[in-house]
C-alpha cells in the first residue's frame, strides 16, 4: 500500500483526510478515532464507578450495625447513638432515592444538647470514620457574617473540602459538625451569649448551607488570598450534625413542661433532677433558647448526651476500641514494656477528672502526666515493666497544678 492511500483501520478516513494518522503492528487509527474511543473510555469508567458505589451504597450498613459501630467507640449515650444510626441511615438512602414520584425524602440533619465533653464530636468523627467520608469540625463560635472580623460560613466549606483532598464530589457527600450552636443564639439575657449582636447575622449565613445551595468557596479559605478561584459546592447532599452545651436550656424545657427541676427554682409540680430533664428536650425550647425557627426546621433531629458518671468516666478509659489506656499499653509494648494501671489508679484517675470538673476531656491531660516520666525514662532502660499503681499516680499528680490540667483538657 502507498503512502497516499493509507487509511485508518476504523474509520476509514484516507490519511490526507486526517490531521493524524498513527501506525499499529497491522493497522492504523486517526485522530478522530483516537478521539471517540477516548470518550468511550472515560463513559465506561465512570458507568462503573458509579456502580461500584451505588453497590456500596446498597450495601450500606442498617441501623442497628450503625449503631454496634458507633458501640464500639462510645460510652453510653444510647439514645443517641440510636437515633444517630437511624438518621444517618434515612440520609444514606435519601442520597440514594430514585426520584420518580413526589414523596421526596428530607434531609434529617442533626443537633445534639449536651454538656461538653460527653461525645459529641466523637460521635460525627465515628460516623465519618465508618461511612468514609470526609469531615469537618468548625466551631461556630469563630464564625461571622460576610464582611466582619472572623471567618466566613463559606469556610465551613473550604475545611471540607481540604478533608476530601479537594475532590468536591466526595465533599459534597460528607459531613459537617458545627460545634457549639448554641453560642450564637440570638438572646442577650442568656448568660453564655458573648455575642449577642452578629448572633442572628451568623445563623441566617448558616441557614444558606443548611438549606442546601450551591455555594462558591475559597479553596484557601479565609480572604488572605483574594485572587484564587472559587470551586463550586452543593451542600444539599451534605450531613451537618450541630452541637452545644445550650447551659442552662433546662430552665426552658421545665417551664414549658410545668416541673420543678431540683436545683432551679420553679412553682411547678412535680420534681425532676437536672440531668434527666435534658431528655425531654424538644424544638420549641431550643428556640426559646435562641435559636431561629428556620435553622430549627433545618435541624429536625433533636437529641441529648447524658452527663458522664463515675462509672463512664471509667468504662472511656478502657473499653473502647481505641480506649486510652490501651493507646497507652500499645506505646509501651512498643518498647518492650509492659504497662500494667492497676484498678484503684484508675479509679483515682477518674475522681480527679471529677473533682477537677475536667470530665471525659482531662482523662487524657491526666494520663499524660502521670506516664511523662516514664515515657522519658523507661525507653532503652532495663526496666520491662511498669506497674502503675494508686500510690504511683498520687505521687506523680501532687507535682503539678490542677491549672495546668485544665488548661491542657
Ligand atoms: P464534646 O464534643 O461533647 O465536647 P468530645 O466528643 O470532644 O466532647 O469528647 C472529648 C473526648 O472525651 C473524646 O475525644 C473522648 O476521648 C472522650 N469521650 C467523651 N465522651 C465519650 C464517650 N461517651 N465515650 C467515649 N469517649 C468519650
Amino acid at each position: 500500500m502507498s503512502k497516499s492511500e493509507l487509511q485508518c483501520s476504523f474509520c476509514g478516513k484516507k490519511k490526507n483526510q486526517t490531521s493524524l494518522l498513527i501506525a499499529g503492528i497491522d493497522a492504523h487509527i486517526c485522530d478522530m478515532c483516537i478521539e471517540q474511543a477516548n470518550g468511550i473510555i472515560l463513559q465506561e469508567s465512570q458507568s462503573r464507578s458509579e456502580s461500584i458505589s451505588k453497590k456500596s451504597n446498597n450495601e450500606l450498613l442498617k441501623p442497628q450495625q450503625i449503631k454496634l459501630f458507633l458501640d464500639d467507640y462510645i460510652i453510653g449515650q444510647d439514645y443517641t447513638k440510636k437515633v444517630i444510626s437511624v438518621s444517618v441511615y434515612n440520609h444514606y438512602k435519601r442520597l440514594n432515592q430514585e426520584v420518580e414520584n413526589d414523596v421526596e425524602i428530607e434531609k434529617s440533619n442533626i443537633i445534639m444538647v449536651g454538656q461538653t465533653g460527653t461525645g459529641k464530636t466523637l460521635i460525627a468523627k465515628t460516623i465519618a470514620k465508618m461511612l468514609d467520608v470526609p469531615l469537618a469540625i468548625v466551631d461556630a463560635t469563630v464564625l461571622t457574617e460576610a464582611g466582619y472580623v472572623g471567618e466566613d460560613v463559606e469556610g465551613i466549606l473550604t475545611k471540607l473540602l481540604q478533608s476530601a483532598n479537594y475532590d468536591v464530589k466526595k465533599a459534597e457527600k460528607g459531613i459537617v459538625f458545627i460545634d457549639e450552636i448554641d453560642k450564637i443564639a440570638r438572646k442577650s439575657d442568656n448568660p453564655s451569649i458573648t455575642r449577642d449582636v452578629s448572633g442572628e447575622g451568623v445563623q441566617q449565613a448558616l441557614l444558606k448551607l443548611l438549606e442546601g445551595t450551591t455555594v462558591n468557596v475559597p479553596p484557601k479559605g479565609g480572604r488572605k488570598h483574594p485572587d484564587q478561584k472559587f470551586i463550586e459546592i452543593n451542600t444539599e447532599k451534605i450531613l451537618f450534625i450541630a452541637g452545644g452545651a445550650f447551659d442552662g436550656i433546662e430552665r426552658n424545657i421545665s417551664r414549658r413542661l410545668n416541673l420543678n427541676v431540683i436545683g432551679y427554682k420553679s412553682s411547678g409540680k412535680d420534681s425532676v433532677s437536672k440531668q434527666s430533664i435534658l431528655k425531654y428536650i424538644n424544638p420549641k425550647d431550643l428556640k426559646e433558647f435562641g435559636l431561629i425557627p428556620e435553622i430549627i426546621g433545618r435541624l429536625p433531629v433533636v437529641t441529648y448526651m447524658n452527663p458522664l458518671n463515675k462509672n463512664a468516666l471509667l468504662n472511656i478509659l478502657t473499653e473502647p476500641k481505641n480506649a486510652l489506656i490501651k493507646q497507652y499499653e500499645k506505646l509501651f509494648l512498643m518498647d518492650g514494656i509492659v504497662l500494667d494501671f492497676k484498678k484503684d489508679a484508675l479509679t483515682y484517675i477518674v475522681d480527679k477528672a471529677i473533682d477537677y470538673k475536667l470530665g471525659a476531656r482531662g482523662l487524657r491531660s491526666i494520663c499524660e502526666e502521670i506516664l511523662n516520666d516514664a515515657m522519658f525514662n523507661l525507653p532503652g532502660s532495663d526496666i520491662k515493666k511498669l506497674v502503675v499503681s494508686k500510690k504511683y499516680v498520687t505521687q506523680q499528680l501532687s507535682r503539678i497544678s490542677v491549672e495546668k490540667l485544665k488548661a491542657a483538657s
